[in-house]
């Protein structure tokens, strides 16, 4: 039996720490934060317990489900038809089916034909690999063409990702076309998944079954430095002192690991130092009035840097409307920079222009959240350039979210991840 240390506690260190403790090792968790869950954690917003960021699930998570059904929970995950919409230029349009498209007035009938065709067959493809070294904004243009692209795409990438938009690899965005098209009843319903009681509910069955299995959760308690002579762990720097370890997890986001652990070989940490990732402001409402009947809206309007606006309500029922307004930006973009109560405001005019029923007596909670590490940016071939999970160093392995690919972030891809750390061990 070995003693493990994992640090982080999001879903890829939660995971991957209750797979080790089943397998009869003994599990330490560190976590920085006051409270499980990372980015999937949650928050009390006026007396309602909700994620800091939205989550919902699509059919394919099949990861998240086997995890649910090990902890006996599988339950909590409901699944409900959800309506999808496009606010362009000041119109709200539906959106999401064949039918809508086909109503969509801001498109020919060939680039409808084109973009359609491209969304059916990227459901229907099963490998990634010959999209890897391929372009994702040529790709999609190679099928459906200039003015499809300039209408539905280029806003939508621009404003999620900023100046990473030329250099994107297109079987990753392959994939999270493929995640979402594949969450339907049938072609004309899509159907999307939550948790009864949020992501909590997940993170608080981990927290139970690991403590039950006498793992130790130590919140509160970030990393030093992880210790390592040569090709030999040493231990895990915490509160100025160096614990001994049998093997060592982190969860952290790579650009942490240069400072967390500088004794890596520096190729190492030139690799995760070159992997750049996308921030995001989040601005969520607790409101007395809808904005519309959509889960999903994006929204392409010159008025508004957000490629959309997350009507949560509308999938998991809650007492009073919640609506998400993310706004994606790299960390060094000035925007970034700008105070929380900026996006709050702007955030509110956006809700107003897409409801002008809508006004300030509607609002009875707002709050905004704020993470530098929303997403790694994949480029084309980006596997080539990640370093194996399990490092030089004997029994220290290291992953985040960048391993999914060329699958989207979610909660399935880390529990995967996590799980598979574990089998490593
Ligand atoms: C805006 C947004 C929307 C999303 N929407 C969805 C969705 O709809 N569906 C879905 O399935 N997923 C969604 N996700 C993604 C999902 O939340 C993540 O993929 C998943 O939670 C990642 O878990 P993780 O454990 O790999 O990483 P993280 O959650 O980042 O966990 C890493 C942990 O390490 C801790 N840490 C960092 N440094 C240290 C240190 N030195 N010592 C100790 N601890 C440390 C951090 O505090 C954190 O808790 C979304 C994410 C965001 C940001």
């Amino acid at each position: 039996m070995s003693h493990v240390a994992v640090i982080g506690a999001g879903v890829m260190g939660l995971a991957c720490a209750y797979d080790l403790l089943r397998k009869g090792h003994q599990v330490t968790i560190y976590e920085a934060d006051d409270r499980v869950g990372g980015m999937s954690a949650h928050f009390d917003f006026g007396g309602l317990s909700i994620e800091r960021y939205y989550h919902f699930i699509c059919k394919p998570d099949k990861d998240m489900f086997r995890l649910l059904a090990d902890l006996g929970i599988s339950d909590k995950l409901k699944w409900r038809p959800t309506k999808m919409g496009y606010f362009y230029d000041g119109t709200l349009y539906e959106w999401g089916t064949p039918l809508a498209l086909l109503k969509f007035p801001r498109l020919s009938l060939l680039s409808k034909l084109r973009y359609g065709f491209h969304m059916y067959l990227s459901t229907k493809r099963e490998r990634w690999q010959p999209l890897d070294g391929r372009e994702a904004t040529e790709w999609i243009k190679r099928w459906i063409g200039g003015q499809a692209y300039d209408v539905l795409w280029r806003r939508l990438f621009e404003l999620k990702f900023h100046r990473f938009t030329g250099n994107l690899s297109a079987a990753w965005i392959w994939a999270r076309i493929k995640r979402v098209g594949q969450s339907r009843k049938n072609m004309f319903q899509e159907e999307m998944g939550y948790l009864e009681g949020g992501s909590e509910s997940l993170l608080v069955a981990l927290e139970t079954a690991i403590c039950d299995l006498g793992g130790e959760v130590c919140l509160n308690t970030p990393v030093e430095q992880i210790e390592n002579e040569g090709e030999r762990l040493t231990g895990v720097c915490v509160q100025g002192a160096l614990r001994k370890f049998d093997a060592v997890v982190s969860t952290v986001p790579l650009p942490f690991v240069p400072r967390l652990i500088p004794g890596l070989p520096e190729d190492y940490l030139a690799r995760y130092r070159s992997v750049e990732n996308i921030g995001v402001v989040c601005v969520v409402f607790k409101l007395r009035r809808g904005v519309s009947d959509n889960f999903w809206l994006n929204v392409s309007d010159t008025r508004m840097d957000i490629p959309g606006i997350i009507e949560f309500s509308n999938l998991r029922p809650l007492p009073q409307h919640v609506v998400y307004v993310p706004y994606y930006l790299p960390q060094d973009h000035p925007r970034y920079q700008q105070p929380n109560a900026n996006f709050i405001v702007e955030a509110t005019g956006h809700l107003k222009q897409i409801n002008p029923e809508l006004s300030d007596d509607d609002i009875v909670h707002v709050h905004a959240s704020r993470y530098g590490f929303a997403q790694p940016i994949c480029p084309p071939r980006f596997l080539d350039n990640l370093p194996p999970i399990r490092t030089p160093v004997r029994g220290l392995y290291v992953a985040d979210t960048s391993y999914y690919y060329p699958e989207d972030r979610s909660i399935s891809e880390s529990v995967r991840i996590g799980r598979e750390i574990a089998a490593m061990l």
